[in-house]
């Protein structure tokens, strides 16, 4: 075994690594970025190595530097992760190269199917089911375009060298397919540098369904049973779960005998994942799953597997790499029980999923669940920590593992209704609604059931009264004691004021709250609330609330909901009107890619005005009402949040004006 190692990589993943090389008695380099100096995974490692900028471009796909940290340092091998180098065959070859061992397949079998339409024609040659397709190298307009009615719509583009759903568009009519091939090149452009296509029929009431396999370098492969990912939104995971629903033993053989022959047509070694695309439109069926692609590195979802096998697959890889044999036999290798994984992410659900970015001022994982349920959270964050715009936005991984399907849903509810996020906008309350969603409890999930019932997964009912009143109380203290976790603990700043009502403003989203808080004789407060509430609520609020207070906010937690709202510093007032009316702000840093209209233009409501490129993907920014446009930004510039992107002429204007 190893004595050293270093992970070249961020997050929750590098802090994974790190757990168990703990256990197995092996040191850790950690690497890091300017943003990442004070981060969770530096923290932990036994060693740190500075290896550039924020910007992943100047420090994780560094490759160069971080062989350079790894020899530094004494590290005997390098464990990637999985995003930035951990599919990149240059990178393995230049590790091998000096001198270093890379813990994960040979820089050959990630050539041989690191590229989809590669992958698809080897995968034909070895008599594993592919979506039918075109996977050639010629990429002229008018020939994919021939190839995609061969096909039939609905059709899907994919970028050969995608991931994580970047560089994909479906495409239902021949009319859109030259726009939608423009935007998966560009998209695959700028996440890959390849902007080369693939263009796949689009299976009917899809479902994705993934094994997981591990090879050795002694030619052993193994299964570990299947994940259903199909819980997706922009193509992307969100709920994970093994095994899956309605899977049967004959459709399970099937498919993880089409994964084993895959691994071993390339001889592959380490943890990888064949993914399975399914036509779910009749139930499972054993002629009706494709490979759609291999994964070579450890995948996100990992944890439900080693949840359902009782297995460390992060300790499995460093045996593998080490030399070792596989430390089960497929006979060895049990399923019990069921698991699901949530990705927590610093997102607005509402508004179509787009990345948020933010400080984590308040952040509180559930300890107790439902007995004979175990939850388990991995995360590369603290309270306090930023989520910044340079990685992605994901917060921790939840995972809970019960007895069955039915139990592990609830633990699932149980644990997210008891996780407390502030000071970012999250996706709790979505991945809350996900896990109670009538088809989603059934098992009848396919990769459309979140796009389907969107509206009312990412809908939040408005803070009830109660709830703006539980608000009021903690900001009527947040500016007489010094601020604290618990503003029940201490009424210190009440004495001065005692039988004196208090009036407070706050803000939920665009909505003004003016409430009166008083404490009364009694020691309960009454808090009286203007429009939209007009109601006088006396609460006995010593039974606190779940609340967190943050600079300038207030969060008051119901379920999985986190009720934000901002209490407003009169000062600021003046400014905050002068900036906002009428205009249209970046929601987070990026680059403007392309400008649809110009000044002068009427737009209606919903209308795309521009794309946003940010965090590698792209964003359409569309009139949040109609109106005439008095400014726009200029396409290729770099914008950073909160930047005013387009300007509205205000309506009692005439737009001819600003034509000119
Ligand atoms: P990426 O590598 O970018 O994640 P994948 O090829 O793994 O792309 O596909 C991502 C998701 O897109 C799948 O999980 C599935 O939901 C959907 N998808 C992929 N191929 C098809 C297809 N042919 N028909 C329908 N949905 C598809």
């Amino acid at each position: 075994m190893f004595t050293k190692i270093l992970i070249a990589n961020r997050g929750e993943i590098a802090c994974r690594v790190i757990r168990t090389a703990r256990t197995m008695g092996v040191r850790t380099v950690a690497v890091y970025s300017d943003a990442d100096a004070k981060s969770l995974h530096v923290e932990m490692a036994d060693e740190a190595v500075h290896i550039g900028a924020s910007p992943v471009g100047e420090s994780y796909l560094r490759g160069d530097k971080i062989i350079a940290a790894a020899l530094s340092t004494g590290a005997e091998a390098i464990h990637p992760g999985y995003g930035f180098l951990s599919e990149n065959p240059d990178f393995v070859d230049q590790v091998t190269a000096a001198g270093l061992i890379f813990i994960g397949p040979s820089a050959g079998s990630i050539r041989a199917i690191g590229l989809k339409d590669a992958a698809k024609r080897l995968m034909e040659k070895a008599g594993v089911p592919v979506v039918p397709g075109y996977h050639g190298e010629a990429q002229e307009i008018v020939l994919l375009a021939s190839k995609a009615r061969e096909i039939g719509y609905p059709v899907l583009i994919k970028a050969r060298a995608g991931g994580g759903g970047k560089g994909m568009r479906r495409v239902e009519h021949p009319d859109e397919f030259s726009e939608a091939l423009s935007g998966a090149r560009r998209e695959a452009k700028a996440a890959f540098g390849d902007d080369r296509v693939l263009v796949e029929k689009y299976v009917d009431k899809p479902r994705h369904i993934e094994v997981q396999v591990f090879g050795d370098s002694l030619g052993n492969v193994v299964h570990l049973y299947e994940r259903d990912c199909s819980a997706q939104r922009r193509h992307q995971k969100v709920i994970e779960e093994a095994p899956a629903p309605g899977m049967t033993p004959a459709i399970r053989k099937a498919m993880t005998d089409a994964a084993v022959k895959a691994a071993k047509a390339i001889n592959y070694s380490g943890a990888g994942t064949i993914e399975f695309i399914v036509d779910a439109s009749q139930g499972l069926k054993a002629d009706r799953f494709w490979f759609m692609e291999m994964n070579t590195r450890l995948q996100v979802e990992h944890p439900v597997t080693e949840m359902v096998t009782s297995t460390d697959l992060v300790e499995w890889q460093l045996r593998v790499a080490s030399g070792e044999k596989l430390p089960k036999t497929q006979s060895e290798i049990a399923l019990t029980g069921h698991a699901f994984e949530a990705r927590i992410y610093a997102e607005d659900a509402a508004k179509g999923f787009l990345p948020a970015t933010g400080t984590l001022h308040h952040l509180k994982f559930p300890d107790a669940i439902p007995e004979g349920a175990t939850v388990r959270i991995e995360t590369g964050v603290r309270a306090g920590d930023a989520i910044s715009p340079y990685y992605d936005p994901m917060i921790a991984k939840l995972v809970v593992h019960a007895k069955d399907r039915q139990a592990a849903l609830e633990a699932l509810g149980a644990a997210l209704s008891r996780t407390e996020i502030a000071g970012s906008t999250v996706n709790t309350a979505f991945l809350a609604a996900l896990a109670a969603d009538r088809d989603f409890c059934s098992g009848d999930v396919d990769t459309s059931l979140i796009g389907r019932h969107q509206e009312t997964l990412t809908i939040v009912p408005p803070p009830t009264g109660e709830t703006a009143a539980a608000a009021a109380v903690a900001a009527s203290g947040a500016g007489a004691s010094p601020p604290s976790d618990d503003p029940w603990s201490s009424l210190a700043g009440y004495a001065h004021f005692h039988n004196v009502a208090r009036r407070i403003r706050l803000k939920f989203g665009d909505d003004d709250i003016v409430t009166k808080v008083s404490l009364r004789p009694d020691g309960r407060f009454q808090v009286a609330l203007d429009a939209p509430y007009d109601s006088t609520n006396s609460h006995d609020f010593r039974a606190a609330p779940r609340i967190a207070r943050w600079p300038g906010h207030i969060t008051v937690f119901e379920g999985a909901v986190g009720y934000t709202f901002a209490v407003p510093d009169p000062l600021a007032r003046a400014d905050e009107a002068a900036a906002g009316v009428g205009s249209l702000r970046a929601p987070m840093p990026g680059l403007v890619k392309l400008v649809r209209v110009k000044r002068g233009d009427a737009v209606i409501k919903g209308q795309p005005l521009l794309i946003l490129e940010a965090m590698k993907m792209e964003h359409t920014i569309a009139a949040p009402h109609d109106g005439v446009i008095a400014e726009i930004a200029t396409e290729g510039a770099q914008v950073t949040d909160g930047t005013v992107l387009v300007r509205f002429v205000e309506e009692h204007n005439d737009p001819s004006a600003v034509a000119s």
